[in-house]
């Protein structure tokens, strides 16, 4: 058995640049859409989770390390971390670093964090911890299909290992994958060869999903590249919100053999350019959307699902646009449901009416996106309750959400399931604690890009992807860059920034 010590912490946010709420302490401490701050042994509450800092500490105790938990924190994205939170919980770790002198550091990140004061929340975190702990003592991450790779990312971890799969159902696996990664640097494997690759345009996270291709192919590749003293290999697809020099995909691994994991690495590359065009997302607008599931449920037995990809809470949205039941309404769309609009104070009006009562509300809209405002109107009040249950889906499995009041608003054919917290709709349960059930309906408009599917495509006729305002622009060619690396293109098959970028001296080459 082996006998290391293993510091293990986690530090998760993915920063939408563009969008309108900042993720404070107080958004930390809370978890939101993640489990709520942990700290020291209540990082066990965290074991059997399908998260990465779960899968490691099973697989690292597995392999008789004796672990040294300090802070798991997480926050669902937003615009920029604060100052203050990334101060407080990255000197946490640092400080944790300095005075546990562990033999070996996992972090649980998600590697697209932007905060108030610096552009690269994880390449900044690593860089502290290398100069505290030496440079002998091996460093893992693991990181989100979403991660923006940088250059000092890469540097200062021995090892980064990403998510295959968006849905991300193998969180926990790949928290496996960063502890056999730090069992072969403990095996004496430190002088692994490194290659970085980074590709030439940004990618929809639409355009992302695993369970379709491209994506579905390029990850089946890349699993199989890693053989014949090839130890690692990942693409991260990226996360195209993030306004800083190194946002986009990257491919990167590590290896015994340095020529052989350049050849792995350019092929996958190639894989994914030389099919440039399958990257791209065919978008219906909100009208074209509404009446094409319609057409599709008439003759259905299962729901048509709509993604309303650009108010999605898992990317920086508020929850709340109210153009898709706008549309809902326009086109006279019966037996539809809507999930979550977050709007707590619509909530505790309907609780208080109560069951049955008719309330006049100005419903959401109120995330300041041009061509979004509140919809004013009188709702009957269908359901409500206190906003706890239990997900059951595939992605996150067990874990016990707490969406404070909930209630189920009617208004013409429509169903509007209204949460009081935060809350991406990836699990047909968040229907449910609303009192609606998904699979009797014949629409469904989830506040989604691709989580949902893994839940939802079991049970739906059809899935489609609507462009309706909202603050994560869908189409990342539509976004007001200003310090993108001149020559990317916005979009796949699209055009190239052309701004001047302010600091190009860090990206990889
Ligand atoms: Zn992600």
């Amino acid at each position: 058995m082996s006998h290391e010590r293993v510091l293990v912490a986690g530090f998760q946010h993915e920063t939408n640049t563009f969008a309108p709420t900042r993720a404070t302490y107080e958004s930390f401490v809370r978890g939101e859409a993640f489990p709520a701050m942990v700290r020291g042994a209540h990082l066990a509450s965290l074991r059997e989770m399908n998260l990465p800092a779960g899968g490691f500490m099973r697989e690292a105790e597995r392999a008789g390390y004796t672990l040294l938990p300090v802070i798991w924190a997480g926050a669902s994205p937003s615009a920029h971390v604060t100052e203050d939170a990334y101060e407080r919980i990255a000197g946490e770790i640092v400080a944790a670093c300095r005075v546990h002198r562990a033999d070996g550091i996992y972090l649980d990140l998600h590697g697209a964090m932007v905060a108030g004061h610096l552009d690269d929340g994880e390449g900044e975190l690593l860089e502290r911890i290398r100069a505290v702990v030496g440079p002998d003592v091996p460093v893992v991450a693991s990181l989100d299909l979403h991660a923006n790779i940088t250059q000092r990312m890469l540097n200062h971890a021995d090892a980064l290992v990403a998510y295959r799969t968006y849905p991300h159902v193998d969180m926990a696996r790949t928290g496996a994958r960063a502890a056999h990664l730090l069992t072969r640097l403990f095996n004496g494997g430190r002088h692994l060869h490194r290659v970085a690759k980074r590709l030439p345009f940004l990618i929809p996270i639409n355009g992302m999903c695993t369970l379709l291709e491209p994506a579905l192919g390029v990850y089946r590749r890349l699993a199989a590249l890693e053989q014949d003293g090839i130890v690692s290999v990942s693409f991260a697809p990226g996360f195209p919100a993030a306004d800083f020099p190194e946002c986009g995909p990257v491919v990167w691994g590590y290896a015994d053999d340095p020529d052989a994991l350049s050849a792995a690495v350019d092929a996958l590359c190639e894989a994914i350019v030389e099919q440039e065009s399958a990257w791209e997302v065919p978008f219906l607008m909100p009208d074209e959307a509404v009446r094409e599931a319609m057409r599709l449920s008439a003759a259905a037995d299962r729901p048509v699902v709509i993604a309303d990809t650009q108010d999605n809470p898992g990317a920086g949205g508020d929850s709340n646009t109210m153009e898709m039941v706008r549309a809902l309404l326009r086109n006279g769309a019966q037996r539809a449901a809507v999930g979550l609009i977050w709007d707590a104070a619509a909530a505790a009006q309907a609780h208080r009416a109560g069951v049955g009562a008719r309330i006049e509300v100005a419903l959401g809209g109120t995330s300041g996106v041009p061509g979004d405002s509140p919809l004013s109107g009188s709702f009957e009040v269908v359901a409500v309750s206190a906003g706890r249950c239990r997900l059951d889906g595939p992605m996150m499995h067990g874990m016990e959400v707490d969406l404070g009041r909930v209630a189920c608003l009617r208004i013409d054919g429509v169903l509007i399931a209204v949460s009081s917290v935060k809350s991406q709709m990836l699990d047909r349960n968040l229907y449910r604690v609303a009192g609606i059930e998904p699979e009797a309906m014949g629409i469904l408009v989830n506040k989604s890009s691709v989580h949902f599917r893994a839940d939802f495509e079991p049970v739906a006729h059809a899935v489609l992807v609507a462009q309706a305002p909202g603050p994560m622009i869908a189409d990342p060619a539509d976004l007001p860059w200003t310090r993108l690396p001149r020559g990317l293109r916005l979009r796949p098959m699209g055009p190239a920034f052309e701004g001047r970028a302010q600091d190009q001296s860090d990206c990889i080459r």
